[in-house]
């Protein structure tokens, strides 16, 4: 049925863009999710880096610089303070490890990293017993501990790119530039602290000295080309400070071996060096702290984003489902409607094919019911009808009231109607007058049920409200329908049915007559009144 369909039709285009929809919403859910964890992954390099900058620039130059003090005065003080100090260089080894080791998935270079780290940890490991059992000279414990320091430089360089936005980027560039500023700086303090102390530079010293300070103002020269940045401000002012000129005055004149050393100078130098480390020290943690503040912004935003997109996800979906929902209601509402309108269009049509006041078929329910039956022409027996017509009913109406004759008629309805079997067919022609159809019997028994029908009529009484009882009798006229049943042997079989009832009137009324018993002749005659 084309309703079907249609409730087919409506489902699908409700169903097919929600399906679309959700589909959609997972590709971007996924698209999302990646960009999340890549900016989740940016904030954890930016604690990686800043990790690798904090033991390259401070933990092992701390613990360099606990070790030559030890080895220089055997303390028990300076024996606390290397152990402090190497300590803390594993605290921060430990963390950088395994912050990266949470990194390896898919990458190679993270894990070279990893395996260099742990190779200079071992190798450091080695440089730390022999600290413990032999003397060593200042120089050899610098050279020791410098490749350490690289191996973090070189790490927050490796790293500098992993953050994918151009801010964070460049500032881990000012932060590498700090670093080797810092690098610089203390390389040069061994070779001025020598000078200082009254020891003579070796030549090649004199040059690595040199080569420092270059590298150093060099350096600084760089951090001036971050003119916007907040984190370099303490190195810059100290390097413009008369003491900051003093400094790089006095390391150009030890270069030239123009310095004469003295206790007074030495002692103003540590404190004046001091200060310029402090600056470093300063912006190094500025800097290193900007990185991480970057990077937790944009873990932060990741996680902003993603969260606004879980809920616009959850509110579609809630979306789609309550169309769904809706759909579903209208639907069913639909099928109500259309379940009332088949109820409806059965009811008009039994109305359309009932009479009123018998409740037997009309004329139209009598001829589409012929119609409607399975052929009979392969039964046996064959089919014939009969017409009956109330006696003298004129009489009724007018003696009685039109009310009492339509009492009469329910009656003979009734009574006629138990007589016929089920699959007959008994209807009202119009005003007084009925049709039957028997099917699979012989006229004979026809018109024997027509002279029942006509005997229990007859027998029948009815009590009128004023006492009296009223008697009726109809005459009858039976027919075989000749051949097939269908619509025009029917009308050829009613014809001559009337023609007999025409003859039963005329012989005296409350009887029944065949057509094969009429005279041609008697057709003629017109029924007594
Ligand atoms: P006859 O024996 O020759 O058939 O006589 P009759 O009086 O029955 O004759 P006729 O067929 O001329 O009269 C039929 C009457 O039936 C006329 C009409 O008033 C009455 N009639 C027709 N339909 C109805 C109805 O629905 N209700 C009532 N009460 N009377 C009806
Ligand atoms: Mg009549
Ligand atoms: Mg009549």
């Amino acid at each position: 049925m084309y309703l079907k369909s249609a409730k087919k039709h409506v489902i699908a285009a409700l169903l097919l863009p929600g399906f679309v929809m959700i589909l959609e919403a997972g590709a971007l859910l996924r698209e999302q999710f990646s960009k999340y964890r890549a900016l989740e992954n940016s904030r954890d390099y930016a604690y990686i880096t800043s990790q690798a900058g904090y033991i390259a620039s401070f933990a092992l130059p701390q613990e360099s610089i606990a070790t030559t003090t030890y080895q220089m005065s055997g303390s028990e003080f300076s024996a606390q303070g290397l152990e402090t100090a190497r300590a803390e260089t594993d605290r921060s080894l430990a963390s950088v490890l395994e912050m990266l080791a949470q990194k390896i998935a898919g990458r190679q270079d993270i894990v070279y990293a990893i395996q260099e780290i742990w190779n200079a940890t071992e190798a450091l490991k080695r440089f730390r017993e022999r600290v413990d059992n032999e003397s060593l000279p200042a120089e050899a414990v610098i050279a020791a501990m410098k490749p350490f320091s690289k191996d973090f430089l070189r790490l927050v360089s490796v790293l500098r790119f992993e953050m994918g936005t151009p801010e964070a980027t460049r500032q881990i560039n000012l932060f590498l530039d700090m670093l080797d500023a810092n690098d610089a700086s203390l390389q040069a303090l061994f070779y001025s602290d020598k000078y200082l102390r009254g020891e003579p530079l070796s030549r090649a010293e004199t040059q690595a000295l040199a080569g420092f300070s270059a590298l150093l103002s060099e350096n600084i020269e760089k951090l001036r080309s971050y003119p916007e940045s907040r984190t370099i401000g303490a190195t810059l002012a100290f390097n413009d400070t008369s003491q900051g000129k003093w400094l790089a005055d006095l390391t150009g004149r030890i270069e030239a071996n123009a310095v004469v050393p003295s206790e007074r100078l030495y002692e103003r130098w540590q404190n004046v060096k001091a200060q310029q480390l402090q600056a470093l020290r300063k912006d190094l943690d500025e800097s290193s702290a900007e990185i991480r503040s970057i990077g937790d912004a944009m873990a932060a935003e990741a996680r902003f984003q993603f969260t606004a997109f879980l809920l616009a996800g959850v509110t579609l979906f809630g979306a789609v489902l309550a169309a769904l929902f809706l759909a579903a209601k209208s639907v069913r509402f639909i099928e109500q409607l259309m379940r009332d309108r088949e109820q409806l269009i059965g009811e008009l049509q039994k109305a359309a094919h009932t009479d009123l006041l018998t409740g037997l078929l009309n004329r139209r329910g009598f001829d589409v019911a012929l119609t409607l039956r399975p052929n009979t022409r392969l039964v046996s027996g064959g089919s014939s009808v009969m017409i009956f017509d109330l006696d003298k009913f004129k009489h009724i109406n007018d003696s009685h009231g039109h009310d009492v004759g339509d009492l009469v008629l329910q009656k003979t309805a009734e009574i006629a109607r138990k007589l016929f079997r089920v699959d007959d067919l008994l209807a009202r022609h119009g005003g007084e007058e009925f049709v039957g159809f028997v099917s699979n019997v012989s006229l004979a028994e026809a018109a024997d049920l027509a002279n029942r029908i006509r005997e229990a009529l007859e027998r029948s009484e009815l009590q009128l409200e004023n006492g009296e009882s009223l008697r009726v009798t109809a005459s009858f006229g039976c027919a075989r329908i000749e051949g097939s049943v269908n619509r025009a042997s029917v009308h050829d079989a009613l014809k001559r049915a009337d023609q007999a009832l025409y003859a039963a009137k005329s012989a005296g009324r409350n009887r029944v007559i065949c057509d094969i018993d009429i005279e041609p002749i008697d057709m003629l005659a017109k029924p007594a009144a």
